[in-house]
Protein backbone atom coordinates (compact mmCIF):
# COMPACT_ATOMS: atom_id res chain seq x y z
CA UNK A 1 0.00 0.00 0.00
CA UNK A 2 1.79 3.61 -0.91
CA UNK A 3 1.44 6.41 1.27
CA UNK A 4 0.75 9.01 -1.48
CA UNK A 5 2.21 12.39 -0.55
CA UNK A 6 -0.78 14.49 -1.95
CA UNK A 7 1.54 17.63 -1.73
CA UNK A 8 1.01 21.07 -3.37
CA UNK A 9 3.93 20.88 -6.26
CA UNK A 10 1.68 23.04 -8.21
CA UNK A 11 2.90 26.37 -10.09
CA UNK A 12 -0.11 27.94 -8.82
CA UNK A 13 -0.66 31.16 -6.14
CA UNK A 14 -3.06 32.02 -3.56
CA UNK A 15 -5.40 33.51 -5.99
CA UNK A 16 -5.81 29.93 -8.01
CA UNK A 17 -4.10 31.39 -10.96
CA UNK A 18 -1.50 29.22 -12.67
CA UNK A 19 0.22 32.26 -14.82
CA UNK A 20 -2.74 34.20 -16.15
CA UNK A 21 -5.18 31.13 -16.42
CA UNK A 22 -7.36 30.12 -13.29
CA UNK A 23 -9.45 31.99 -10.86
CA UNK A 24 -12.22 31.42 -8.87
CA UNK A 25 -15.21 33.16 -11.18
CA UNK A 26 -18.48 31.96 -9.36
CA UNK A 27 -21.54 33.71 -8.58
CA UNK A 28 -22.09 35.43 -5.42
CA UNK A 29 -24.35 32.56 -4.03
CA UNK A 30 -21.21 29.99 -4.38
CA UNK A 31 -18.79 31.88 -3.19
CA UNK A 32 -19.01 31.06 0.63
CA UNK A 33 -18.78 27.61 -0.02
CA UNK A 34 -16.07 27.67 -2.46
CA UNK A 35 -14.29 29.34 0.59
CA UNK A 36 -15.56 26.36 2.97
CA UNK A 37 -14.73 24.04 0.23
CA UNK A 38 -10.63 25.29 0.35
CA UNK A 39 -10.54 25.39 4.09
CA UNK A 40 -11.36 22.26 4.10
CA UNK A 41 -9.45 20.69 1.63
CA UNK A 42 -6.30 22.25 3.18
CA UNK A 43 -7.12 20.92 6.39
CA UNK A 44 -8.08 17.36 5.67
CA UNK A 45 -5.49 16.86 2.75
CA UNK A 46 -2.71 17.35 5.66
CA UNK A 47 -5.08 14.82 7.99
CA UNK A 48 -3.64 11.57 9.12
CA UNK A 49 -6.73 9.68 9.19
CA UNK A 50 -8.08 11.34 5.96
CA UNK A 51 -4.91 10.34 4.29
CA UNK A 52 -4.75 6.93 5.82
CA UNK A 53 -8.12 6.26 4.53
CA UNK A 54 -7.61 7.72 1.05
CA UNK A 55 -4.83 5.52 1.01
CA UNK A 56 -6.94 2.02 1.81
CA UNK A 57 -9.71 2.73 -0.59
CA UNK A 58 -7.22 3.46 -3.19
CA UNK A 59 -5.58 0.56 -2.15
CA UNK A 60 -8.62 -2.26 -1.56
CA UNK A 61 -11.37 -0.56 -3.57
CA UNK A 62 -9.76 0.96 -6.13
CA UNK A 63 -6.92 -1.91 -6.92
CA UNK A 64 -3.99 0.34 -6.53
CA UNK A 65 -1.25 0.86 -7.89
CA UNK A 66 -2.05 -0.21 -10.95
CA UNK A 67 0.41 -1.69 -12.88
CA UNK A 68 3.05 -0.08 -15.34
CA UNK A 69 2.69 -2.36 -18.05
CA UNK A 70 6.01 -2.62 -20.77
CA UNK A 71 4.25 -3.10 -24.58
CA UNK A 72 6.54 -5.19 -26.40
CA UNK A 73 4.83 -5.04 -29.06
CA UNK A 74 4.70 -1.28 -29.23
CA UNK A 75 8.21 -0.96 -28.52
CA UNK A 76 9.53 -2.69 -31.29
CA UNK A 77 6.93 -0.94 -33.40
CA UNK A 78 7.95 2.65 -32.69
CA UNK A 79 11.91 1.80 -31.31
CA UNK A 80 11.75 2.41 -27.53
CA UNK A 81 10.49 1.29 -24.32
CA UNK A 82 7.06 2.09 -23.95
CA UNK A 83 5.29 1.43 -21.00
CA UNK A 84 1.81 1.80 -20.52
CA UNK A 85 0.49 2.73 -17.32
CA UNK A 86 -2.96 0.84 -16.51
CA UNK A 87 -5.60 3.39 -15.02
CA UNK A 88 -7.61 1.69 -17.12
CA UNK A 89 -7.43 -1.06 -14.42
CA UNK A 90 -8.83 0.81 -12.19
CA UNK A 91 -12.35 -0.09 -10.59
CA UNK A 92 -15.04 1.33 -12.48
CA UNK A 93 -12.56 1.70 -15.92
CA UNK A 94 -10.58 4.68 -15.31
CA UNK A 95 -8.53 7.15 -13.37
CA UNK A 96 -11.81 9.31 -12.41
CA UNK A 97 -12.18 7.37 -9.20
CA UNK A 98 -9.05 8.75 -7.58
CA UNK A 99 -10.46 11.59 -8.01
CA UNK A 100 -14.23 10.90 -6.44
CA UNK A 101 -12.87 9.28 -3.85
CA UNK A 102 -10.61 12.25 -2.66
CA UNK A 103 -13.73 14.44 -3.15
CA UNK A 104 -16.29 12.52 -1.75
CA UNK A 105 -14.56 11.75 1.46
CA UNK A 106 -13.87 15.93 1.95
CA UNK A 107 -17.92 15.99 1.26
CA UNK A 108 -18.32 13.52 3.98
CA UNK A 109 -16.27 15.55 6.68
CA UNK A 110 -17.88 18.89 5.55
CA UNK A 111 -20.79 17.03 6.27
CA UNK A 112 -22.64 17.04 3.08
CA UNK A 113 -25.72 14.52 2.08
CA UNK A 114 -25.87 14.85 -1.74
CA UNK A 115 -23.64 14.37 -4.53
CA UNK A 116 -23.80 16.58 -7.89
CA UNK A 117 -21.87 15.90 -10.88
CA UNK A 118 -21.39 16.15 -14.88
CA UNK A 119 -20.35 13.47 -16.85
CA UNK A 120 -19.15 13.22 -20.76
CA UNK A 121 -18.87 9.82 -21.58
CA UNK A 122 -20.11 8.68 -18.03
CA UNK A 123 -17.07 7.71 -16.33
CA UNK A 124 -16.98 10.55 -14.31
CA UNK A 125 -20.86 10.00 -13.51
CA UNK A 126 -19.71 6.40 -13.22
CA UNK A 127 -17.14 7.10 -10.30
CA UNK A 128 -19.17 9.87 -8.49
CA UNK A 129 -22.34 7.34 -8.74
CA UNK A 130 -19.96 4.25 -7.05
CA UNK A 131 -18.14 6.57 -4.57
CA UNK A 132 -21.85 7.94 -3.36
CA UNK A 133 -23.04 4.26 -3.02
CA UNK A 134 -20.18 3.20 -1.01
CA UNK A 135 -20.50 6.25 1.43
CA UNK A 136 -24.16 6.09 1.55
CA UNK A 137 -25.05 8.99 -0.23
CA UNK A 138 -27.37 10.54 -2.25
CA UNK A 139 -25.72 11.21 -5.94
CA UNK A 140 -27.71 13.07 -9.20
CA UNK A 141 -26.00 12.79 -12.23
CA UNK A 142 -26.23 15.67 -15.16
CA UNK A 143 -25.03 14.05 -18.81
CA UNK A 144 -26.49 16.11 -22.21
CA UNK A 145 -29.11 14.10 -24.12
CA UNK A 146 -26.42 13.50 -26.68
CA UNK A 147 -23.94 11.63 -24.57
CA UNK A 148 -26.91 9.89 -22.65
CA UNK A 149 -27.71 7.83 -26.32
CA UNK A 150 -23.86 7.74 -27.24
CA UNK A 151 -23.05 6.25 -23.83
CA UNK A 152 -26.05 3.67 -22.95
CA UNK A 153 -23.83 1.16 -20.97
CA UNK A 154 -22.51 3.74 -18.49
CA UNK A 155 -26.05 5.34 -17.92
CA UNK A 156 -27.06 2.18 -16.98
CA UNK A 157 -24.49 1.50 -14.66
CA UNK A 158 -25.22 4.69 -12.66
CA UNK A 159 -29.04 3.83 -12.47
CA UNK A 160 -27.88 0.50 -11.18
CA UNK A 161 -26.34 2.23 -8.59
CA UNK A 162 -28.68 4.22 -7.62
CA UNK A 163 -27.90 7.29 -9.26
CA UNK A 164 -30.68 10.11 -10.82
CA UNK A 165 -29.13 10.67 -14.27
CA UNK A 166 -30.50 14.13 -15.26
CA UNK A 167 -30.82 14.27 -19.50
CA UNK A 168 -29.30 18.03 -20.42
CA UNK A 169 -30.76 19.19 -23.73
CA UNK A 170 -29.44 22.66 -23.68
CA UNK A 171 -27.09 23.42 -26.52
CA UNK A 172 -25.31 20.56 -28.39
CA UNK A 173 -26.55 18.43 -25.55
CA UNK A 174 -22.73 17.10 -24.26
CA UNK A 175 -20.07 18.11 -21.54
CA UNK A 176 -20.17 21.59 -21.61
CA UNK A 177 -24.17 21.79 -20.97
CA UNK A 178 -24.07 19.10 -17.86
CA UNK A 179 -21.60 21.32 -16.05
CA UNK A 180 -23.50 24.62 -17.17
CA UNK A 181 -26.92 22.43 -15.43
CA UNK A 182 -24.60 20.72 -12.50
CA UNK A 183 -23.67 24.02 -11.57
CA UNK A 184 -27.54 25.96 -11.48
CA UNK A 185 -28.33 22.72 -9.44
CA UNK A 186 -25.17 23.77 -6.48
CA UNK A 187 -26.52 27.06 -6.63
CA UNK A 188 -30.37 26.13 -5.50
CA UNK A 189 -28.86 23.75 -2.98
CA UNK A 190 -25.47 25.07 -1.61
CA UNK A 191 -25.77 23.72 2.03
CA UNK A 192 -26.15 19.77 1.53
CA UNK A 193 -24.94 19.72 -1.84
CA UNK A 194 -21.39 18.55 -2.73
CA UNK A 195 -20.42 19.53 -6.02
CA UNK A 196 -18.14 16.57 -6.90
CA UNK A 197 -15.91 18.23 -10.38
CA UNK A 198 -14.45 15.45 -12.74
CA UNK A 199 -11.28 17.12 -14.52
CA UNK A 200 -9.03 19.81 -13.57
CA UNK A 201 -11.24 22.57 -14.29
CA UNK A 202 -13.54 24.96 -12.67
CA UNK A 203 -13.09 27.49 -9.75
CA UNK A 204 -10.13 27.98 -7.74
CA UNK A 205 -9.55 25.06 -5.78
CA UNK A 206 -10.67 22.68 -7.84
CA UNK A 207 -8.11 22.19 -10.38
CA UNK A 208 -5.90 22.17 -7.75
CA UNK A 209 -7.89 19.61 -5.70
CA UNK A 210 -8.36 17.05 -8.77
CA UNK A 211 -4.61 17.41 -9.61
CA UNK A 212 -3.65 16.91 -5.76
CA UNK A 213 -5.94 13.68 -5.92
CA UNK A 214 -4.89 12.29 -9.28
CA UNK A 215 -1.46 12.94 -8.56
CA UNK A 216 -1.02 9.07 -6.84
CA UNK A 217 -0.41 8.38 -11.03
CA UNK A 218 2.62 9.75 -11.32
CA UNK A 219 4.01 9.04 -7.55
CA UNK A 220 3.50 5.11 -8.96
CA UNK A 221 5.55 6.11 -12.00
CA UNK A 222 8.04 7.56 -10.24
CA UNK A 223 8.32 4.32 -7.75
CA UNK A 224 7.47 1.65 -10.44
CA UNK A 225 9.80 3.19 -13.04
CA UNK A 226 12.30 2.41 -10.02
CA UNK A 227 11.73 -0.97 -9.94
CA UNK A 228 11.66 -1.39 -13.82
CA UNK A 229 14.08 0.84 -15.38
CA UNK A 230 16.46 1.86 -12.02
CA UNK A 231 15.46 5.20 -12.66
CA UNK A 232 12.79 6.95 -11.30
CA UNK A 233 11.99 9.03 -14.03
CA UNK A 234 10.97 8.65 -18.01
CA UNK A 235 11.96 10.52 -21.15
CA UNK A 236 8.44 10.86 -21.54
CA UNK A 237 5.09 11.20 -20.34
CA UNK A 238 2.09 11.26 -22.70
CA UNK A 239 -1.34 12.01 -21.66
CA UNK A 240 -4.50 12.85 -23.64
CA UNK A 241 -6.25 16.20 -22.37
CA UNK A 242 -10.21 17.00 -22.16
CA UNK A 243 -10.18 18.92 -19.20
CA UNK A 244 -6.35 17.60 -18.03
CA UNK A 245 -6.82 15.51 -15.38
CA UNK A 246 -4.92 12.50 -16.06
CA UNK A 247 -2.51 14.65 -18.14
CA UNK A 248 -2.33 16.56 -14.39
CA UNK A 249 -2.04 13.16 -12.79
CA UNK A 250 0.53 11.62 -14.88
CA UNK A 251 3.01 14.72 -14.78
CA UNK A 252 2.77 15.72 -11.58
CA UNK A 253 6.00 14.61 -10.22
CA UNK A 254 7.90 15.52 -13.14
CA UNK A 255 6.26 19.08 -13.48
CA UNK A 256 10.03 20.69 -12.16
CA UNK A 257 12.29 17.81 -13.33
CA UNK A 258 13.52 19.13 -16.98
CA UNK A 259 14.75 15.86 -17.84
CA UNK A 260 11.16 14.64 -18.57
CA UNK A 261 9.81 15.42 -21.47
CA UNK A 262 5.60 15.70 -21.47
CA UNK A 263 3.23 15.80 -24.05
CA UNK A 264 -0.63 16.62 -24.04
CA UNK A 265 -2.90 15.55 -26.60
CA UNK A 266 -5.74 17.22 -28.14
CA UNK A 267 -8.51 16.04 -29.46
CA UNK A 268 -8.58 16.88 -33.59
CA UNK A 269 -12.00 15.91 -34.09
CA UNK A 270 -12.32 16.08 -37.78
CA UNK A 271 -9.19 18.36 -37.84
CA UNK A 272 -8.02 21.29 -36.10
CA UNK A 273 -9.33 23.50 -39.35
CA UNK A 274 -12.47 21.18 -39.85
CA UNK A 275 -15.10 23.82 -37.20
CA UNK A 276 -15.54 20.51 -35.62
CA UNK A 277 -12.87 20.14 -33.34
CA UNK A 278 -11.93 19.92 -29.36
CA UNK A 279 -8.49 21.33 -29.59
CA UNK A 280 -8.86 24.32 -27.01
CA UNK A 281 -4.85 24.55 -26.75
CA UNK A 282 -4.29 24.79 -30.35
CA UNK A 283 -7.17 27.21 -31.84
CA UNK A 284 -8.56 28.93 -28.20
CA UNK A 285 -8.59 31.75 -26.93
CA UNK A 286 -8.25 33.04 -23.31
CA UNK A 287 -11.60 33.55 -21.53
CA UNK A 288 -13.70 32.72 -18.32
CA UNK A 289 -15.36 29.17 -18.96
CA UNK A 290 -17.45 27.53 -15.99
CA UNK A 291 -15.28 29.47 -13.03
CA UNK A 292 -11.90 30.12 -14.43
CA UNK A 293 -9.72 31.64 -16.83
CA UNK A 294 -8.52 29.32 -19.75
CA UNK A 295 -8.49 28.40 -23.60
CA UNK A 296 -11.77 28.09 -24.88
CA UNK A 297 -12.99 27.57 -28.53
CA UNK A 298 -14.73 30.29 -29.57
CA UNK A 299 -16.09 32.22 -32.67
CA UNK A 300 -15.75 35.45 -34.80
CA UNK A 301 -17.97 37.36 -31.97
CA UNK A 302 -16.46 35.60 -29.03
CA UNK A 303 -19.33 32.89 -27.96
CA UNK A 304 -18.09 29.67 -26.89
CA UNK A 305 -18.10 27.39 -29.72
CA UNK A 306 -19.75 23.11 -29.57
CA UNK A 307 -16.70 20.97 -29.41
CA UNK A 308 -16.86 17.93 -31.27
CA UNK A 309 -14.81 14.33 -31.16
CA UNK A 310 -15.28 11.24 -31.34
CA UNK A 311 -14.63 10.59 -28.38
CA UNK A 312 -17.28 11.76 -25.21
CA UNK A 313 -14.59 12.14 -22.41
CA UNK A 314 -12.85 14.68 -24.70
CA UNK A 315 -15.20 17.07 -26.68
CA UNK A 316 -15.03 19.87 -24.20
CA UNK A 317 -14.62 23.33 -25.50
CA UNK A 318 -12.10 24.70 -22.71
CA UNK A 319 -9.48 23.00 -21.34
CA UNK A 320 -8.15 22.91 -17.01
CA UNK A 321 -6.14 26.41 -16.03
CA UNK A 322 -3.00 24.35 -15.52
CA UNK A 323 -2.81 22.67 -18.86
CA UNK A 324 -3.49 25.84 -20.35
CA UNK A 325 -0.48 26.82 -18.71
CA UNK A 326 2.16 24.41 -19.12
CA UNK A 327 1.37 24.76 -22.47
CA UNK A 328 1.85 28.73 -22.77
CA UNK A 329 4.77 28.72 -20.90
CA UNK A 330 6.31 25.14 -23.09
CA UNK A 331 6.47 22.50 -19.76
CA UNK A 332 4.47 20.53 -22.26
CA UNK A 333 4.62 19.68 -25.93
CA UNK A 334 0.72 20.07 -27.30
CA UNK A 335 -0.09 17.36 -30.21
CA UNK A 336 -3.37 16.89 -31.85
CA UNK A 337 -4.70 13.71 -32.81
CA UNK A 338 -8.12 13.33 -35.00
CA UNK A 339 -10.54 11.15 -34.83
CA UNK A 340 -9.31 8.79 -37.53
CA UNK A 341 -5.64 8.53 -35.51
CA UNK A 342 -7.55 8.01 -32.75
CA UNK A 343 -9.19 4.97 -33.61
CA UNK A 344 -6.02 3.33 -36.03
CA UNK A 345 -4.11 3.12 -32.36
CA UNK A 346 -6.93 1.96 -30.41
CA UNK A 347 -7.29 -1.03 -33.37
CA UNK A 348 -3.54 -1.05 -32.70
CA UNK A 349 -3.71 -1.59 -29.22
CA UNK A 350 -5.86 -4.35 -29.34
CA UNK A 351 -3.95 -6.28 -31.75
CA UNK A 352 -0.89 -5.57 -30.64
CA UNK A 353 -0.83 -5.57 -27.00
CA UNK A 354 -4.82 -7.60 -26.26
CA UNK A 355 -6.07 -4.43 -24.82
CA UNK A 356 -9.25 -2.27 -25.74
CA UNK A 357 -8.13 1.43 -24.90
CA UNK A 358 -10.77 3.88 -24.33
CA UNK A 359 -11.24 6.29 -27.31
CA UNK A 360 -9.40 9.10 -25.07
CA UNK A 361 -6.86 7.18 -24.35
CA UNK A 362 -6.57 6.44 -27.99
CA UNK A 363 -5.49 10.01 -28.51
CA UNK A 364 -2.50 9.70 -26.30
CA UNK A 365 -1.54 6.18 -28.24
CA UNK A 366 -1.80 8.12 -31.40
CA UNK A 367 0.61 10.60 -30.01
CA UNK A 368 3.67 7.79 -30.66
CA UNK A 369 3.34 7.80 -34.37
CA UNK A 370 4.40 11.32 -34.20
CA UNK A 371 7.43 11.86 -32.26
CA UNK A 372 10.70 10.22 -33.49
CA UNK A 373 12.10 8.04 -30.64
CA UNK A 374 15.47 7.05 -29.83
CA UNK A 375 16.37 3.43 -28.74
CA UNK A 376 17.05 4.06 -24.96
CA UNK A 377 14.02 6.42 -24.59
CA UNK A 378 11.49 5.48 -21.52
CA UNK A 379 8.28 6.35 -22.50
CA UNK A 380 5.42 6.05 -20.73
CA UNK A 381 1.75 6.74 -22.08
CA UNK A 382 -1.02 7.08 -19.39
CA UNK A 383 -3.69 4.77 -20.31
CA UNK A 384 -6.39 6.50 -18.61
CA UNK A 385 -9.26 3.99 -19.18
CA UNK A 386 -10.76 0.87 -20.80
CA UNK A 387 -12.55 0.98 -24.12
CA UNK A 388 -15.73 -1.49 -23.14
CA UNK A 389 -17.74 1.57 -23.06
CA UNK A 390 -16.74 2.47 -26.31
CA UNK A 391 -17.64 -0.41 -27.91
CA UNK A 392 -20.49 0.70 -30.73
CA UNK A 393 -18.16 3.06 -31.79
CA UNK A 394 -15.21 0.57 -32.71
CA UNK A 395 -17.64 -1.44 -33.98
CA UNK A 396 -19.29 0.72 -37.00
CA UNK A 397 -15.71 2.59 -37.18
CA UNK A 398 -12.33 0.67 -37.09
CA UNK A 399 -13.93 -2.85 -37.35
CA UNK A 400 -15.34 -2.30 -40.47
CA UNK A 401 -12.35 -0.50 -41.63
CA UNK A 402 -10.34 -3.64 -40.99
CA UNK A 403 -12.33 -7.16 -41.63
C1 LIG B 1 -12.80 11.61 -18.71
C2 LIG B 1 -11.74 10.87 -19.35
C3 LIG B 1 -10.66 11.54 -19.98
C4 LIG B 1 -10.58 13.02 -20.14
O1 LIG B 1 -10.57 13.76 -18.97
P1 LIG B 1 -9.26 14.39 -18.34
O2 LIG B 1 -9.78 15.17 -17.20
O3 LIG B 1 -8.61 15.24 -19.37
O4 LIG B 1 -8.40 13.27 -17.91
C5 LIG B 1 -9.64 10.77 -20.51
N1 LIG B 1 -9.69 9.42 -20.47
C6 LIG B 1 -10.72 8.76 -19.90
C7 LIG B 1 -10.71 7.27 -19.90
C8 LIG B 1 -11.77 9.45 -19.32
O5 LIG B 1 -12.78 8.77 -18.77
Amino acid sequence: MFNYPLDNLLPVDSNGYYGRFGGAYVPEVLKENIRSLDEAFRKYVKDPEFQKEFNRLLHDYVGRPTPLFFAEGLSKRYGARIYLKREDLNHTGAHKINNAIGQALLAKRMGKTRLIAETGAGQHGVATATVAALLGMKCTVYMGAEDVSRQAPNVMRMKMLGAEVVSVNAGNATLSNAVDEALKAWCEDPDETFYLIGSAVGPHPYPEIVSRFQSVISYEIKKQLEQLEGRNYPDYVIACIGGGSNASGAFYHFLDDKRVRLVAVEAGGKGVESGETAASISIGKPMVLHGSKTMVLVDEEGSVVNAYSVSSGLDYPGIGPLQAYLAETGRTEVKVADDGQALEAALLLSRTEGIIPALESSHALAALEMIDFKPDDVVVVNLSGRGDKDMSTYMSTVCRLSD
